[in-house]
């Protein structure tokens, strides 16, 4: 959609990323990291000093001390992580569930681990029905893959679906892959439940995040790991031998940067008020909107306006109405049609006004 949404010059509000640069502060630490010789390969687990602020801020925000020796990594972004922690933890024939719509990395990293997704659908209005997953639990059942905010359908779990899995977890000894990318990008004054705050969910768990959404750096492709000793010495087994070590240079400026740790105080209103100017917008359309309770994602149904595939309607909105957005046929393996596609608001004002007037002709 991004190589269609160049070729026609339409505003790309597809793939998910920012079209404003990251705070000079950030990119000065860069510069000043590099010039000041941290050019060369950093520590197998990653800086000791970023991994000391991590275990630092994560204790203070979900109340659970990760060990900043045993319990936390510094990874090549969050695909990366996830991908290792398939890898390092879930066996061939294991079965992982898998919550649907999915972000695309999921499905095959369980297939080349020689394991089975075991695709759970979420609802119609893309909340998590943990009777299904409960039924989806098997014996050979290893994992759990989990997302909030959720991408691409701007959920968040709450305290009541933690407390959900929390048993279905502990109940049946399984093990919760938690991508939390976009932890720093929840709406309305709600708190984001992080299986950290959690301590028997913790126990079991491994979580995601992403120095590149936090930091609107995508392409830096830095993230991070934390789970218990136990689970991390798998991890690191297999993290050595596919990545080896991160970019040391982003870890000194990164490490710099979050001395300031009000970045967490800051970005959810940022996101909030985009999300707010987007919607206000949408809705003078013939688009339904879906609640967007976190994530930089919005989704619509365009139903009242079109009968089109959604790849189909895709393509469309791109060449003849001049935005990019992405099918949510994307997000699932088989074929499942529900008219919706999904748009990316993590962009400059000017950028979403544009779009909103060239979407304002499907009144
Ligand atoms: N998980 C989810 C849910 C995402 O949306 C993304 C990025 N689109 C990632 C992981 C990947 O993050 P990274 O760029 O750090 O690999």
């Amino acid at each position: 959609m991004s190589a269609l949404a160049a070729r026609h010059g339409a505003v790309n509000l597809g793939q998910g990323f920012p079209d404003f640069d990251p705070d000079p502060v950030l990119l000065d630490a860069v510069n000043q990291a590099m010039r000041s010789g941290a050019n060369q390969y950093a520590p197998l687990n990653g800086l000791a000093s970023l991994r000391q602020t991590l275990s630092d801020q994560i204790a203070a925000r979900y109340g659970m001390r990760y060990d900043p020796e045993t319990e936390i990594m510094i990874t090549a972004g969050a695909t990366q992580a996830i991908f290792t922690a398939v890898l390092a933890l879930v066996h061939p024939g294991d079965e992982v569930i898998v919550l649907e719509p999915a972000y695309d990395s999921y499905i095959p990293s369980i297939v080349m681990a020689g394991a089975v997704p075991v695709r759970v659908p979420m609802t119609r209005d893309y909340r998590v029905d943990w009777d299904r997953v409960r039924d989806a639990v098997s014996t050979k059942t290893r994992a759990i893959l989990i997302n909030s905010p959720h991408n691409p359908s701007g959920m968040i779990l709450r305290d009541s679906d933690l407390r959900m899995l929390s048993g279905i977890v502990t109940t049946h000894g399984l093990l919760v892959i938690s991508d939390e990318v976009y932890e720093h990008m929840v709406f309305d004054g709600e708190p984001h439940q992080s299986v950290s705050r959690y301590p028997e969910l913790a126990a079991q768990s491994i979580v995601v995040s992403s120095f590149g959404k936090t930091f609107h750096v995508t392409g830096w492709k830095v993230g991070a790991v934390v789970a218990p000793q136990a689970i991390m010495a798998e991890f690191r087994k297999v993290h050595q031998f596919n990545v080896f070590v991160v970019n040391s240079v982003m870890q000194v400026a990164l490490h710099q940067y979050m001395q300031d740790a009000s970045y967490a105080q800051t970005l959810p209103p940022f996101y909030q008020t985009k999300r707010d100017y987007f919607r206000d917008g949408l809705a003078k359309t013939g688009l339904k909107l879906y609640p967007c309770e976190g994530t930089f994602f919005q989704l619509v149904d365009y139903s009242a306006i079109s009968d089109k595939s959604e790849l189909d309607f895709a393509q469309w909105l791109t060449t003849e109405i001049g935005v990019a957005a992405i099918p949510l046929s994307s997000f699932y393996a088989d074929p499942v049609e529900n008219k919706t596609v999904r748009f990316c608001f993590a962009k400059k004002e000017e950028t979403l006004k544009l779009a909103l007037e060239r979407l304002a002709a499907l009144g």
